[in-house]
């Protein structure tokens, strides 16, 4: 056979023979698909939807050569030849087009003209009931029928079981290509066929007839339109091509494999192969899966990205690896698929930074669950028990964030039990109180209370008041209010809900807050607190001042003040979004926003801390576009063509056929429906609050603009100042970051402060921190400062680890000093036992932690106490 056949070469001819008969070449889809009920893309024929079903009518035949993302057999990956979790698969479509012979002849001329294989070495199946596939083999192509196999419902038809089992829909039979890799394989027996497991003939191409629509249980009807959808794996087909045993030695594989081999196995170890061949393959689903947007999380897609990396990191501890790997191959994969994927070697520095990221956070979380979990269990063995208990484990999961699996794992090493049913309960009973939590935080106006026929029309773009006429009226009596029960007119001092034909009230929504204002009537005044959006309607929620409000004409007047500030806020998420994609890359994409009155908060994926230098730089940009006096442009486009454009989407909003752009010079376009100034130079001023983490991979910012911003600005360089005056040293650039570490230290105070003979005693590592190595110590000083200031008298002891160093300081009061409870004294006390090395005064000391093991905060409070006896 002809091995000189690349995975490029196959998938290039196939794409070539389709095109040469006629079929349009579509780009592979992304992973995400448009389509909600699909987690991600797991087969070609997912972009052609609606083709399919007859909606779009422009094409006739297509083909594809598209990237997949499956999980369901994620177990059995690298223990079987052929087995994936990302894949690509080669396919051919027909839209009403041609159907089965010419289908199979098609198939035919590919696998014997075009591809090296032969007669002799190809077997067929069909779905039993199909004679017409079984006579085109037979008849027009000339297959023996002893090589065409019949099979059933549950190998030969799509979906699968469908005529008896279901779903409802179109559906059809299907005839499969099977490759004989020889009698002397598998399980040699004279009978075997296509239907045997044994390993002898590997299934190489699938043929999907969408000839019936289901309607009830065995009730097949023809389908107007006839499709024909096929698939053929690529990595597979190259695997028979090349004649190898295993999808994993080929071409675009096999050094993939021999990389993670030497990143990993240190020294030579049997049965190490379907571990690697699983890492391989992770690693590839995660680098395609990043680039096409998705980032590890703890939610949906985010989540299954996070599994797939833990997975492979699993693998690699099996082989005693305890370092991040798997972030180094993502160079390789992108030059092995350059040709096909491009895009994967302009993302594959950010790629590489987030996988690295993921990794680290992994091996933090099982260095820290293990010094946790040891902990308890030896605390346990002394009690001459053996069950860690429910309590501690869900300690364990909540608070170091260790998962049960790698509980139970540490506690078998050593003997120990875990209560897993006690732990689900508890697990269960936090998720009902954070249900709870939720629902009691929710506002109790709910637009799905009201089911209302009209729907308002929205003025509010163009003018800050209209004429309306008021169409219904809701009164709200204790807080509670029946969204069926209209009432004719609302009274003085009551509350209400109004509905109007007409309103230039901007509904919440989008993550922009409501307009405010009022109502004014012949008999009235109402006093709108609140708008929002139910259905096609739009209420307005408030209280009437004066007189009374009854159906009817009146004169509806937004805040102009509120919407102005409003409208700034929201217009700077923007020009944000802008500048965060120009300095950090184009994987930054909004996760949501909340903006308020010339204030706002903007989350977003990346995947680390933005530093010192970047945040200054996006902050600039910002400032930059405001100085620009861009004029903001809004326009009306269809979704096409506004994603032709390149707008932005959010893409958890739901978007109409029509869309409204917003357009800011060349750097900012985006779908959007809120409210925006006219011209940037409207904001005025920018100022970024805080940058914080909301969860893995997600980052929030809150901003502010205008004179809030102004103002903001000015108080921080009034502190700074007054730093300043006290210690000529402090850096600028740290406040904001003290600020964060003090507040999570103090978020944690029940935990990190101990009563030790009756004086507090806080003790805390900081490792998640990025400061300089020449920072760390101003830090630490500043942020026991904070907390002494804030948690009133503390002896505590902090390190900060950045880089591998392990910077100390040691704090005490005045207060606690005229008591003997002198830090220096302390450190000269405990430097041997503790590795310590500094100096410092009786209430400020600060130095290197010279060699630090796991039960070092042990120790300490053993010091602390031994100090505290004296
Ligand atoms: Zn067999
Ligand atoms: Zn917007």
């Amino acid at each position: 056979m002809d091995t000189t056949i690349t995975t490029g070469d196959l998938r290039q001819k196939f794409l070539n023979f389709f095109q040469d008969r006629k079929h349009l070449l579509f780009p592979s889809d992304t992973l995400v698909p448009d389509d909600e009920s699909l987690l991600f893309t797991s087969a070609g024929m997912n972009q052609f939807k609606s083709y399919f079903l007859g909606e779009k009518k422009d094409v006739s035949r297509a083909t594809s050569c598209q990237k997949c993302l499956r999980t369901g057999d994620l177990d059995r990956v690298g223990k079987t030849a052929y087995h994936h979790t990302f894949f690509e698969m080669l396919g051919n479509f027909s839209f009403g087009d041609y159907f089965k012979k010419e289908t199979i002849g098609f198939a035919w001329e590919f696998l014997t003209k075009i591809l090296p294989l032969e007669k002799k070495q190809l077997w067929f199946s069909v779905y039993k009931d199909d004679s017409e596939a079984f006579d085109i083999w037979k008849k027009h192509i000339g297959i023996s029928s002893d090589k065409i196999v019949k099979l059933g419902e549950e190998s030969n038809f799509w979906p699968a079981n469908a005529p008896s089992l279901g779903p409802d829909g179109p559906c059809g039979p299907c005839s499969e290509v099977f490759f004989d890799r020889g009698s002397d394989i598998g399980c040699r027996r004279s009978t075997c066929n296509p239907d045997c497991n044994c390993g002898r003939f590997v299934e190489v191409w699938n043929l999907v007839f969408t000839q019936f629509n289901r309607k009830g249980k065995n009730n097949l009807e023809l389908l107007p339109q006839k499709n024909i959808d096929t698939g053929m794996g690529l990595e597979r087909m190259a695997a028979v091509l090349q004649n190898k045993e295993s999808n994993f030695q080929i071409d675009i594989l096999a050094p993939l494999v021999e990389e993670v081999n030497k990143l990993v196995l240190k020294s030579f170890r049997p049965n190490v192969q379907s571990a690697l061949n699983a890492i391989v393959d992770h690693v590839r689903a995660v680098t395609f899966a990043i680039a096409d947007g998705v980032y590890p999380s703890n939610e949906e897609k985010g989540y299954v990205i996070r599994k797939i990396i833990r997975k492979a990191l699993h693998h690699s501890r099996s082989l005693d690896n305890k370092e991040p790997f798997l972030y180094k191959l993502v160079p390789l994969i992108a030059k092995i698929m350059e040709n096909q994927y491009p895009e994967l070697n302009q993302k594959k520095d950010n790629i590489t930074k987030i996988i690295l990221a993921e990794e680290e956070k992994y091996f933090s979380i099982i260095k820290e669950g293990k010094i946790r979990a040891n902990q308890v269990m030896k605390e346990l063995s002394e009690l001459k028990q053996d069950v860690i208990s429910a309590e501690e484990v869900f300690r364990l999961y909540d608070t170091y964030g260790v998962n049960l699996d790698l509980i139970k794992t540490f506690a078998k090493t050593k003997g120990f039990k875990v209560d897993e049913e006690g732990f689900d309960k508890l697990l269960k009973e936090q998720q009902e109180r954070s249900r709870q939590k939720s629902m009691f935080d929710e506002d109790i106006f709910k637009e799905k209370d009201f089911v209302l026929e009209e729907s308002t029309l929205f003025v509010g773009y163009q003018q800050t008041e209209s004429e309306g006429n008021l169409l219904r009226l809701f009164l709200i009596k204790d807080g509670k209010y029946n969204s069926k029960k209209e009432v004719k007119k609302l009274g003085c001092a009551e509350e209400g809900i109004v509905l109007s034909d007409i309103t230039p009230f901007y509904p919440e929504s989008g993550g922009q807050l409501a307009d405010k204002g009022q109502i004014q009537t012949k008999e009235g005044n109402f006093l709108v607190e609140k708008t929002f959006k139910a259905g096609n309607a739009i209420l307005h929620k408030g209280k009437v001042m004066e007189g009374f409000i009854k159906q009817g004409q009146a004169k509806l007047s937004i805040d102009k003040n509120r919407r102005d500030a409003l409208a700034r806020a929201h217009t700077a998420t923007h020009l944000l979004q802008a500048a965060l994609r120009q300095v950090l890359g184009e994987h930054v994409i909004q996760q949501g926003s909340l903006v308020d009155e010339d204030e706002f908060r903007f989350d977003f994926t990346h995947f680390g801390k933005l530093n010192v230098k970047e945040r200054e730089e996006v902050q600039n940009l910002v400032k930059k576009f405001i100085a620009n006096q861009d004029r903001v442009e809004k326009n009306e486009l269809s979704l096409e063509e506004a994603k032709k454009e390149g707008a932005l989407a959010f893409f958890k909003d739901k978007y109409q056929n029509k869309v409204r752009v917003i357009s800011i010079s060349s750097y900012s376009k985006e779908l959007c429906g809120g409210t925006h100034v006219e011209n940037t130079s409207f904001i005025k001023d920018f100022h970024i609050e805080s940058e914080s983490s909301i969860s893995s991979g997600i980052r929030r910012i809150k901003a502010l603009v205008a004179d809030k911003a102004c103002k903001a600005r000015e108080a921080v360089r009034q502190k700074e100042n007054i730093c300043k005056r006290e210690n000529n040293n402090v850096n600028i650039d740290i406040t904001q970051e003290v600020r964060i570490l003090a507040e999570k230290i103090k978020s944690r105070s029940s935990e990190v402060i101990k009563d030790i003979r009756g004086i507090k005693f806080l003790s805390y590592l900081d490792q998640t921190s990025t400061f300089s190595p020449k920072e760390q110590r101003q830090v630490a000083l500043e942020v026991s400062d904070i907390l002494q200031r804030e948690l009133g008298p503390l002896f505590l002891f902090l390190v900060i680890n950045t880089s591998g160093k392990d910077i100390f300081v040691c704090a005490s009061t005045k207060e606690l000093v005229s008591r003997k409870i002198n830090c220096k004294d302390f450190i000269s006390l405990f430097q041997k036992e503790l590795s310590l090395k500094g100096g410092g005064s009786p209430t400020m000391t600060s130095g290197v932690v010279s060699e630090r093991n796991n039960d070092f905060f042990i120790k300490l409070r053993e010091a602390v106490n031994k100090f505290l006896k004296q």
